[in-house]
């Protein structure tokens, strides 16, 4: 087991917390420049309760450890809601997905020293070198989809590109069935280590190489595509329902996000969108 498997099933408080010498939790002194940083580390609410949480409320020997918790996973939802103020300032409208990046804990997708940096409206490294997306562009291109004729309804949804498996745990709040392909196997086994805690029943993570999507399990009413190619897979084309709509950054040096929309069985309309940067796609698996 890994020292990240471990983390997950306990309180992220009980890994970034120094342990003084009596074995209590101590906490640097707060500057301005460090509240937002511990307010993020604190915050310990899984989007299902972990057992271990409700387990120390149990025990009147926690109460006080429980508090803490309690407490800054409070000022930690208010640094989550605060990058969704952002989300929705710069322009992401729908109720539904601002409510989703609210539920979905970030600092738990990024190395433990990046967690500060969670809550930031930044791409972060996560290995391998990729990156774990900026929050508002996650928050876009699930908006794009959702932009639908069926009122935003999305029964299943493919992601290219899981990555550390932040997005698909969005995603999974707001899609019926979440699939997700990964070409790097580490990175499949860091999202799949990211996402146990959680307890998602709705997310099927894929180990391969996304350009030839998931036939087996197609079609996808809503596909989402992480990194950028030169152009979007005529096997992720294939593979989308009537009415179903695909986003993707396409290009290389420069890139634009594009939505395409299956209009008909041999039909696709194409929209470009705003510029964007996203890390390449890639052929085969690693
Ligand atoms: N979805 C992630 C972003 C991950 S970055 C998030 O939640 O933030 C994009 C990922 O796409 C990288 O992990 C990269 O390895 C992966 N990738 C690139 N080409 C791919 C391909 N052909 N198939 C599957 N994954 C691919």
């Amino acid at each position: 087991m890994t020292d990240k498997s471990k983390r997950f099933p306990l309180p992220l408080s009980s890994v970034v917390d120094k342990k003084s010498s009596n074995g209590r939790a101590t906490r640097s002194v707060a500057t301005p420049q460090t509240a937002t940083r511990n307010a993020a580390l604190e915050n310990s609410r899984p989007i299902t309760p972990s057992k271990t949480t409700a387990g120390a409320s149990a025990s009147s020997h926690f109460e006080p450890a429980a508090k803490a918790v309690e407490r800054s996973s409070m000022i930690s939802d208010a640094v989550r809601k605060a990058m969704v103020d952002r989300i929705a300032m710069l322009g992401v409208r729908d109720a539904k997905v601002l409510a989703a990046m609210a539920a979905v804990p970030r600092h738990l997708f990024v190395e433990p020293a990046l967690a500060s940096q969670a809550y930031i409206d930044a791409a972060l490294p996560i290995g391998h070198h990729q990156t774990i997306s900026q929050p508002f562009i996650v928050a876009h291109m699930i908006a794009l989809l959702r932009d639908n004729q069926q009122g935003g309804v999305l029964n299943r949804v493919l992601e290219i590109g899981t990555g550390c498996g932040y997005q698909a745990a969005v995603l999974s709040l707001l899609a019926k069935e979440v699939y997700s392909i990964e070409r790097i196997k580490a990175l499949h086994e860091l999202a799949k280590n990211n996402l146990r805690p959680l307890r998602i029943a709705n997310i099927r993570l894929q180990y391969g190489d996304g350009m030839l999507g998931l036939p087996q399990v197609a079609p996808f009413d809503g596909i989402i595509l992480a990194a950028a190619g030169l152009e979007v897979p005529q096997a992720l084309l294939d593979q989308m329902t009537i009415g179903g709509r695909l986003v993707a950054p396409v290009g290389s040096h420069h890139q634009v996000l594009q939505l395409i929309q299956r209009v008909g069985e041999f039909d696709w309309t194409s929209t470009t969108l705003e510029d964007c940067r996203f890390v390449p796609l890639r052929a085969g698996t690693a």
